[in-house]
C-alpha cells in the first residue's frame, strides 16, 4: 500500500458490520490545490476461491473505497479469461506471487464511495476530515481515535497544538425528529473535526491575543 500506491496510511482486516476489508488505505490525490484523498479496498485471496465470485466481493467494497482490487496469490499470471471478468466488473488485479511479490495487473476504475460509509471505514482508521480545509488527518491511534484532538476546546487544541472535534447539536436534532439518526436528551453522534493546520494557522488569528501567550 505505501509503495506502490503511496498511501499514507492503511489497515488489515478493517470494515464496519456489513463487511471487512482485507487491506484499506488513504493515499493523497488532490495535488497541491486541495486535501483531496482516494480510499482503496483490497479483497486478498489464496488463488482457490472460484474467480467471479471473489472479484464479486472486491467490487462490493464501492460502497466505502474509491478503488477496489482484488490481490490473489498464485504461481501463474491471471488468465485472459480472468482479466476479461475483472475489466467487465470494473475492478483492478494484483498479482501476488508465491514470493509475496504484488503486481499491479489491471488498475481499477474510480468510484464514488457512499460518502457515509466512507467516513465511517476512514474513522476506524483514526482519521477524520477536516471541515475547514477539506483534508484528511490523523485524529489518534488504535487505542483511542480522539488522541490528537481536544473536545470542543480550542485553547487547548492551540495550546497543544492538536486538532479539535465538535458536536453539531442543531443538526443532531433534525435528524432525531425525523429518526435518522439517534440523538437524545443530552448525547449527540452528530461529530465534525478541524484539523490542527487550520488551528494553528487560521483559527489562532481570530482568538483573543492571551490565549496564544
Ligand atoms: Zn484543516
Amino acid at each position: 500500500m505505501k509503495r506502490h500506491f503511496k498511501c499514507f496510511d492503511s489497515r488489515i482486516n478493517c470494515g464496519l458490520k456489513y463487511s471487512r476489508c482485507d487491506v484499506v488505505g488513504i493515499r493523497d490525490v488532490g495535488g497541491e490545490l486541495s486535501g483531496e484523498t482516494e480510499t482503496i479496498c483490497i479483497e486478498v485471496k489464496r488463488g482457490t476461491e472460484p474467480f467471479a465470485t471473489a472479484s464479486g466481493q472486491a467490487l462490493g467494497y464501492r460502497v466505502y473505497g474509491n478503488r477496489v482490487y482484488l490481490a490473489d496469490v498464485r504461481a501463474n499470471k491471471f488468465s485472459n479469461d480472468e482479466l476479461a471478468i475483472a475489466s467487465t466488473l470494473g475492478i483492478g488485479l494484483i498479482h501476488i506471487s508465491k514470493k509475496m511479490h504484488c503486481t499491479e495487473v489491471l488498475s481499477s476504475p474510480y468510484y464514488n464511495p457512499m460518502t457515509r460509509l466512507n467516513l465511517l471505514l476512514l474513522q476506524r482508521m483514526a482519521i477524520a476530515q477536516c471541515r475547514l480545509c477539506g483534508t484528511f488527518f490523523r485524529t489518534g491511534d488504535e487505542n483511542n481515535r480522539n488522541k490528537f484532538v481536544t473536545r470542543e476546546n480550542l485553547k487547548n487544541a492551540i495550546k497543544y497544538e492538536k486538532g479539535m472535534i465538535f458536536w453539531n447539536w442543531d443538526l443532531g436534532q433534525r435528524k432525531a425528529k425525523l429518526g435518522i439518526e439517534h440523538t437524545k436528551g443530552t448525547t449527540t453522534w452528530e461529530r465534525r473535526y478541524i484539523c490542527p493546520d487550520c488551528i494553528s494557522r487560521v483559527l489562532i488569528q481570530i482568538v483573543p491575543s492571551d490565549w496564544t501567550e
